[in-house]
């Protein structure tokens, strides 16, 4: 749900060209690397900062505290259980055991959880994924004697707060499975060709790589200027969002399709447009539009201003259901397994006006920080919070999101 910034520090090293030390003189260190040649090192610790590492990557709101991911996930958390039995029998159903024997690790069974974002969610995905796999296992179907081990590859945007999700995962005398952290854009790959038996993904694949081309371009006619995401209204903008969607799902399963070993499966959940309904008439589409709103009353405050509101449009894109399928069909590499329409357990019941304020602020702090700097993020979210007090959502009228269970196996 939502533009354009850099990243912070932390993931500067990262994408930094190695550097030698070449002489140590207090504080006058020169150091020779292949893109500055000499420098000094505060100069060079200046020009990494300059350096654009991930650009376009807005990841939830970090830490423990009363506002972060971990403790405003359980929107998702409820749909991610409501899909565990599913989960559980695609397991059961579809995966082939047999695929182990014809790695050289024959006994290690590999996972990843493609934006995992901070716990709890990932952690109880993955031990429902591990607990399936061992069912699976002591059916006996197959003729491995060796028990099985698990390595689980936690895969986010670099700068997600990975120092949170290691800490908070379950205790090492506790988990089944060996950590390994795998920072980057789930866009392109990021693990090796052939390695993978099991991967998930969920409430993710609406981030885009990018804010579509155009809708912060004051000279184009998808310029998203009344609006701070794709909402449906307008469109070009529609256009726009729609068309790096679809460059950003084919990146995504060409991707995959290179990690997955040969009948590995890959999990995808997460929630769709009906098809022929604007995004400007669901919940959620509702609150964001609010938000917007919100921006524009403290525009005329001069806490922010229309110009950056003008240039603000949120790198997310909720597609239609059939275009949805569409794209996944399109990767000749997967047969589809199951392609399900499941309801969100909490469709049915009103949402308090504080949880969707925390939950919204959760996913959104980061980009809004980024984009209108500190300290508007506090009274962006009062204002929120009033304005629902005084709008309150009309959860009856409002339109649902489909909610979709796929599993794909790799040909
Ligand atoms: N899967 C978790 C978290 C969903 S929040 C859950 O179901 O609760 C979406 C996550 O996707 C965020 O952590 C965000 O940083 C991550 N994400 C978005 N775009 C990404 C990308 N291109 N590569 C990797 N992670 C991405």
């Amino acid at each position: 749900m939502l533009s354009a910034f850099w990243g912070h520090a932390s993931a500067i090293a990262i994408a930094s060209p190695v550097v030698s030390i070449v002489g140590f003189h207090g504080d006058r260190t020169t150091i020779r690397r292949p893109t500055y040649g000499e420098m000094k090192f505060v100069e060079v610790v200046e020009k990494q900062r300059e350096m654009p590492t991930f650009p376009q990557s807005f990841p939830m709101n970090g830490g423990d505290g009363p506002h972060s991911y971990i403790h405003n996930s359980s929107y998702q958390k409820v749909a991610i259980d409501g899909a565990k039995e599913r989960t559980r029998e695609a397991i059961l159903e579809k995966l082939d055991l047999e695929l182990l024997n014809r790695n050289s690790d024959a006994n290690i069974l590999r996972i990843a959880d493609f934006g995992c974002s901070i716990g709890p969610n990932t952690f109880d995905v993955v031990q429902n994924i591990i607990d399936s796999v061992k069912q699976k296992h002591l059916k006996k179907e197959t003729h491995i004697g060796t028990p099985l081990e698990f390595q689980v590859c936690f895969n986010d945007q670099p700068n997600n707060d990975f120092n949170t999700l290691f800490r908070t995962q379950p205790l090492f005398s506790r988990r089944e499975y060996l950590s390994v952290g795998v920072p980057g854009s789930f866009h392109s790959r990021v693990l090796p060709k052939n390695s993978l038996h099991i991967g998930h993904t969920s409430y993710t694949l609406h981030w885009l790589s990018t804010i579509p081309q155009h809708v912060c371009d004051k000279k184009s006619p998808a310029l998203n200027k009344s609006y701070i995401q794709c909402n449906n209204l307008v469109d070009e903008v529609t256009k726009a969002y729609k068309i790096q969607f679809k460059k950003d799902i084919g990146g995504f399963l060409e991707a995959r399709a290179e990690e997955l070993v040969s009948g590995g499966l890959m999990i995808l959940s997460g929630q769709c447009l009906p098809d022929g309904i604007p995004k400007a008439l669901t919940w959620q589409g509702v609150v964001i539009d609010m938000i917007g709103e919100c921006l524009m009353d403290m525009a005329k405050l001069g806490i922010t201003s229309k110009e950056k509101i003008e240039l603000f449009s949120l790198p997310t894109y909720i597609p239609h259901i059939s275009e949805f399928k569409a794209n996944i069909e399109q990767n000749e590499n997967f047969k589809i397994e199951t392609m399900e329409e499941i309801s969100h357990p909490m469709d049915y019941m009103p949402l308090t006006n504080d949880f969707i304020t925390s939950m919204f602020r959760a996913i959104l702090n980061t980009i809004i920080e980024k984009h209108f700097g500190d300290g508007v993020v506090d009274e962006l979210f009062d204002r929120l919070a009033k304005k629902l007090d005084k709008y309150p959502i009309n959860f009856k009228r409002c339109k649902k999101y489909v909610n979709y269970f796929i599993v794909l196996k790799r040909k």
